[in-house]
């Protein structure tokens, strides 16, 4: 396994590759959800990239970059364990030199839900993507199903600018009590640990509502805010019965459905999703 940290670098190493490349872009202090991109990468393509960059321009001036949690050691002893090839991980001013003044914007889509909840977020998930993209220049990139709407708007961006690779999103790793694992669950004291299974828990009760025949959108909206609202620790950002491909909220079920949610438990906002079809 090789580490690279820069763009010049990378660019020797690039034409070397065995295609098709595969490539994992992560923030780091790796779990099981992004092991688990890892491993499926890697066994359909012959060259696996992984990227670790906590993207600064991705964070709003009141959120957690400084304190974002970074384990360099351990994050390479794991990616090394899956026979990654490349771990690219490049500073802040490789990736935004001075005077930096382009960017990859996708608009509606990401006026909703977590771009409503956090201005500015998707301008630097995009824009970062987008450079990861055109300096690694993979076959398949890879996504989690637990930023659902992060996944959209990936996909929408290749499509609509018309990138040469395919984008593949796989399905929420979680916990054993069903907490999707994220890497700000380490935020989390255990009060805050055992509060954060209501987000899971009204998942379930949508779904379990849908499955008894309820068809009535804003119903499940409120049944499960009822159900967060019992919770002390437990402060709701959004709660949404959308649209999967526009992210509009629905006044009756359609299938497919994303229900989604951001809660903040404590000081930590956490985000899960599930799809109703
Ligand atoms: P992050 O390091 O949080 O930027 O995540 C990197 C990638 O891992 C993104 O595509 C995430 O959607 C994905 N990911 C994060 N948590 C999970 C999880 N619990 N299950 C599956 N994928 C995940």
């Amino acid at each position: 396994m090789q580490v690279v940290k820069t763009i010049s670098e990378i660019r020797k190493i690039r034409p070397k590759l065995a295609e098709p490349v595969g490539f994992v872009p992560t923030m780091g202090y790796l779990h099981q959800g992004h092991l688990s991109l890892v491993r499926y990468a890697r066994v359909e393509n012959r060259s696996l990239v992984v990227s670790i960059f906590v993207n600064p321009t991705q964070f709003g001036p009141s959120e957690d970059f400084e304190r974002y949690p970074r384990d360099t050691e351990c994050d390479l002893a794991l990616l090394e364990n899956e026979r990654v090839d490349i771990v690219f991980m490049p500073s802040a001013a490789e990736m935004y030199p001075p005077r930096f003044n382009s960017w990859v914007e996708v608009s509606h889509v990401t006026e909703r839900l977590e771009g409503a909840s956090r201005p500015g977020h998707f301008k630097g998930v995009t824009t970062v993507v987008c450079k990861l993209f055109n300096i690694l220049q993979p076959n398949v990139a890879y996504f989690g199903q637990k930023d659902a709407q992060q996944a959209l708007v990936i996909k929408k961006m290749v499509a609509e600018l018309n990138m040469d690779l395919k984008i593949v999103t796989l399905p929420t790793v979680r916990e054993s009590d069903g907490l999707a694992m994220s890497s700000r669950n380490t935020y989390l004291n255990p009060k805050e640990r055992q509060a954060a299974l209501v987000l899971h828990q009204a998942l379930n009760l949508a779904q379990k509502l849908f499955s008894e025949g309820e068809r009535d959108a804003s119903r499940l909206r409120r049944e499960m805010l009822s159900l967060i609202g019992k919770e002390p620790l437990a402060k709701p950002d959004y709660v949404s019965v959308a649209d999967t491909e526009t992210l509009e909220e629905l006044d009756t079920l359609t299938l497919p459905a994303l229900v989604s949610l951001a809660v903040k438990i404590g000081k930590t906002r956490l985000i899960d999703n599930v799809m109703l079809e």
